[in-house]
This record gives C-alpha cells, sequence and structure tokens, in this order.
C-alpha cells in the first residue's frame, strides 16, 4: 500500500469524515513529493517515504492534522529549496510554525555533557513554544531508528543509537510518553549494546513461559472476582516488560530475573477513580501485598503526570505479579504523557502552571546531570529556572541563559565586555531593533560592533537588567577616568619636566 493510501486510512479511522483533513494530507503530499523529488534515501527508497512514515506514525498516535502535515513537510526546509515561507503561503502559519521549530532544533547531537545541556535547552524552548514539534521529532527519529541498517557507517550507526537512548528516549520518559521512549529504546539497544541485549533475551526466555502462565491464571480469577463483586471494568491485561527497559532494571537487581516482578505485569483499566481503589482494597483481601510495593500514584502522581495505583502480590504458584490499576485516562497519559493532554487542554505549554510542575523536575534531573561533572560543578543552575529565566541564541546557534526582561546590552556583555563596550546596535530574529528591546525566549540575537567605540552608552544602565552587565559598564567607565586622570598627570609631568 503506498504511503499517502496508508497514511489517509489511519486518519480517517481515528477523524471520522474529516474530508478536509484526508484532502490536505495529499496537497502536502503533492507538495514534498515535488520539493524532494530525485533525493533518496540510504536505503535506496524515494525520499518521500521518510517524511510519509513519520506521519504515519503521528497519524498513529492521534495527533491533530496540523502535525501530520507538519510531519508530512518536516525536511522541506532543511533538505530541499522550498522554504518556510513557501510553506506558509500553501498551509498557513500554524502549520509553517510546526515544520520551523522542527528546522531550528536542528541536529542533536551528543558530544558529552556540555552539548547535551545546550541540546536540552534547545529542546525545551521548542516545547515551550509548542510541544508538538518535539512529537513530531520523536517520531522522525523512530523512523530514522527503523530504517538505520541501510545505514553504511557503523560507527555513525553506532552514534545515531547512542544519542537516541541518551537523549531523545530519556526526554520522552520525562514527557511521559513511556510507549515513545520504550520504542526509542527498543530500537537503539542492539546497535549499542549488542551483546548486552542478546544476553537479556536469554534472561527473558528462561522466566517468560512460567510468568504468562501464572498471569493467565491470576488474570482470570481477578476478572472473576470483579464479577462476582458487580465492579464495571473495562479490561484486564498482561504487558511485558521492555527489553531495554528490562535490561536496566536488571542491572539494578544484581542481574537477577527473580528479583523482576514486573516482568509481565496485570493492568486492570477501570471507568473511574474510586472503581481504582476498590479493586486494590478487594485484590489485597484476596491476596497479600509484598511489603513496599503498594504505590499510589493517584493521589501523588509522578512529576510527569504518571497515575496509577501499583500491587505486587504472590500468586498461589509463588510467582510475584505486579498489577497496576488506573483509569481509562490514566492508562492513555501513561503511554503518551504530554502527548495525550495537550490535546484537551492548551498546545502550548505554560510551565508556570501548576499541571506543568514536572517540568521543574526536569530541570532538576538536568542539574543533577551536570553536577556529575567536576568541570561543570561552577555552573549554578536555578531549579526555577523556568520563572525566571530566557534563553536566546547566538548567530552561532549557542544557547544563552539570561534573566527575564534581558535586553540585547545584557545579551552583548554576557558575551564579553568588548562586545558590550563596542555595541552599536542589534539584530533581533533578522531585524534591526533598538537595544533596549526586551529578550523573548527563542530570540536570535545579534550585536552589531563598532570596532572603534571605546565607552559604553552611560544611558544603558537605565534599562539594563543584569549585574554583570552593570558591573561591566561601571568598571570600564571608571578605568576609563583613571587613565584619563594618569594621562593627564603624565602629560603634566612631562609638562613640569620639561
Ligand atoms: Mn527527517
Amino acid at each position: 500500500m503506498s504511503e499517502l493510501k496508508e497514511l489517509t486510512q489511519i486518519f480517517k479511522k481515528n477523524n471520522k469524515e474529516n474530508d478536509l483533513g484526508s484532502s490536505l494530507i495529499k496537497k502536502a503530499w503533492e507538495f514534498a513529493s515535488v520539493a524532494h523529488q530525485n533525493q533518496k534515501r540510504l536505503s535506496g527508497e524515494e525520499y518521500i517515504t521518510h517524511p510519509m512514515k513519520t506521519a504515519i506514525i503521528l497519524a498513529e498516535w492521534d495527533m491533530d492534522i496540523e502535525t501530520i502535515i507538519a510531519g508530512i513537510l518536516h525536511d522541506v526546509p532543511e533538505e530541499t529549496e522550498f522554504t518556510i515561507s513557501n510553506i506558509k503561503s500553501e498551509f498557513g502559519s500554524e502549520i509553517a510554525k510546526l515544520v520551523e521549530g522542527d528546522t531550528e532544533i536542528g541536529h542533536i547531537k551528543y558530544r558529552g555533557v556540555e552539548r547535551y545541556a545546550e541540546n536540552l535547552r534547545k529542546m525545551f524552548i521548542a516545547m515551550s513554544r509548542d510541544v508538538r514539534v518535539i512529537i513530531i521529532r520523536f517520531a522522525d527519529r523512530i523512523h530514522n531508528l527503523k530504517t538505520l541498517q541501510y545505514h553504511p557507517n557503523p560507527q555513525k550507526r553506532y552514534r545515531i543509537a547512542l544519542e537516541s537512548l541518551e537523549i531523545y528516549a530519556p526526554i520522552a520518559g520525562r514527557l511521559g510518553m513511556y510507549k515513545i521512549k520504550e520504542q526509542i529504546e527498543d530500537l537503539s539497544f542492539k546497535y549499542v549494546y549488542p551483546l548486552e541485549k542478546k544476553w537479556t533475551i536469554e534472561q527473558l526466555k528462561s522466566q517468560l513461559e512460567t510468568r504468562t502462565i501464572s498471569l493467565k491464571k491470576i488474570r482470570y480469577k481477578i476478572i472473576d472476582l470483579l464479577e462476582k463483586n458487580d465492579i464495571n471494568f473495562i479490561k484486564v491485561y498482561g504487558r511485558k516488560k521492555k527489553l531495554y527497559s528490562l535490561y536496566k532494571k536488571l542491572l539494578r537487581k544484581e542481574k537477577d530475573i527473580y528479583k523482576i516482578y514486573d516482568l509481565i505485569a496485570l493492568r486492570i483499566i477501570t471507568n473511574t477513580k474510586a472503581d481504582c481503589y476498590t479493586i486494590l482494597g478487594l485484590i489485597h483481601n484476596n491476596w497479600q501485598p509484598l511489603n513496599g510495593r503498594v504505590k499510589d500514584f493517584i493521589s501523588q502522581p509522578k512529576p510527569n503526570g504518571y497515575q496509577s495505583l501499583h500491587t505486587t502480590i504472590l500468586n498461589e504458584d509463588h510467582n510475584p505479579i505486579e498489577i497496576q490499576i488506573k483509569t481509562q485516562a490514566m492508562e492513555k497519559v501513561s503511554e503518551f504523557g504530554i502527548a495525550a493532554h495537550w490535546r484537551y487542554k492548551d498546545k502550548k505549554i505554560d510551565i508556570n502552571k501548576k499541571e506543568f510542575s514536572w517540568m521543574k523536575d526536569l530541570v532538576k534531573w538536568q542539574q543533577k546531570i551536570k553536577n556529575n561533572k567536576d568541570y561543570l560543578k561552577s555552573i549554578k543552575l536555578n531549579t526555577d529556572i523556568f520563572k525566571s529565566c530566557i534563553f536566546v541564541f547566538t548567530p552561532k546557534n549557542d544557547v544563552i541563559e539570561l534573566p527575564e526582561r534581558s535586553t540585547p546590552i545584557d545579551f552583548a556583555y554576557h558575551i564579553h565586555t568588548d562586545v558590550g563596550n563596542k555595541c552599536i546596535g542589534v539584530k533581533i530574529n533578522n531585524k534591526m531593533s533598538k537595544v533596549n528591546t526586551e529578550l523573548k525566549n527563542g530570540d536570535l540575537v545579534e550585536i552589531l560592533m563598532d570596532k572603534n567605540r571605546k565607552l559604553p552608552n552611560p544611558d544603558w544602565l537605565n534599562f539594563i537588567r543584569t549585574n554583570t552587565a552593570k558591573e561591566k559598564i561601571k568598571n570600564t567607565v571608571s578605568r576609563a577616568r583613571k587613565e584619563k586622570n594618569k594621562n593627564f598627570i603624565k602629560r603634566i609631568k612631562g609638562y613640569i619636566k620639561r
């Protein structure tokens, strides 16, 4: 089946009788096909297959039409002669912005911890504007991983898989997108740790059968119990732990498969929160829960929004089984995290809102990574970073962190005293702007300098925000005064001598 047909079918299934959407998909496919004409993937396929498969993944995640269209167009500005403004005039500004956001993140590469932090910040900026940009990124990455075997260079295969494991997967996890996280991990696993993957499969095989049988038995018993007690439920099913996630857990548990209680877990999906607690009570009435294994993530959700009740019981055959109880809405969030949320709420994330407090957790987590490295210890990160800080770009695409309401002059002195002292103007997002303009998250700032200029303008002190800039201006001025005095004294001395 052609990709266009497949995509249209999935879209129609999720959006009944949305003909407008279907025709928009066709239009985007035509546009991207022309743009990518004569380009090939490493697999030898036409390039257009890649953006189409990306869009198919987005449709499978039930994303909205704008995101799907942006998925089809995501590589156009970077790989073809067509531009964002072409896209804007054909598809409107919302879609153009999504594509632009994707293009702006650029190539994220794993180059050690410092770059890593920088990459995370780029992602944060994109996210705080529109979280859908990140979701397009994930879909793009998943298709690239699925076709990674066509990459001729083993080192590159390794690097791409590694950055997926080290950057993309953790971010997906922190956003609560577990399904996406697990997919990225399992696709990367064999390229980064081939032997470990084989070993993990062997461990799994040794236990899978007994545990599956055990799970089936208890599944019937639980369904029976629920029916007897007249409790409505939507479904009860088993889920197998994904390979990479199992591997990581084995490392934490002395490589002992018997210590993995959630190798297979039983999920009970209910209609209401109250049902969740009732069912938990019933289960504990009939089976003894293991100590310390009962967790209430409903009253205390994980920072990324995950909600569920967890308990582990010992089956009659002495196999431990983890049971997860949640409503259907919680189930969706547990798989798609923020992607499940945004449809019902704002498309933009206001990180100062309470429900997104996990974003702050993300920053704390980033801080933890930084602190592991001595050379980065000196960089103190404020956990309220998003409240009090903005991130802007230099023309070289470096990310600069500044307090909110900072101006181009603050930016200039942050870069270097000389850049500040010689500043005669500024371009913000390629437009000439006033030097007292308040900078916004994600602005691209270019300082224009006059090499011959020596002294800052004292008026700047009236609007700048940072102490760094204030101090540097004052120092420069007072040093200039002193020098002037010195020169004066020198001259006088010379005069006297003469
Ligand atoms: Mn791509």
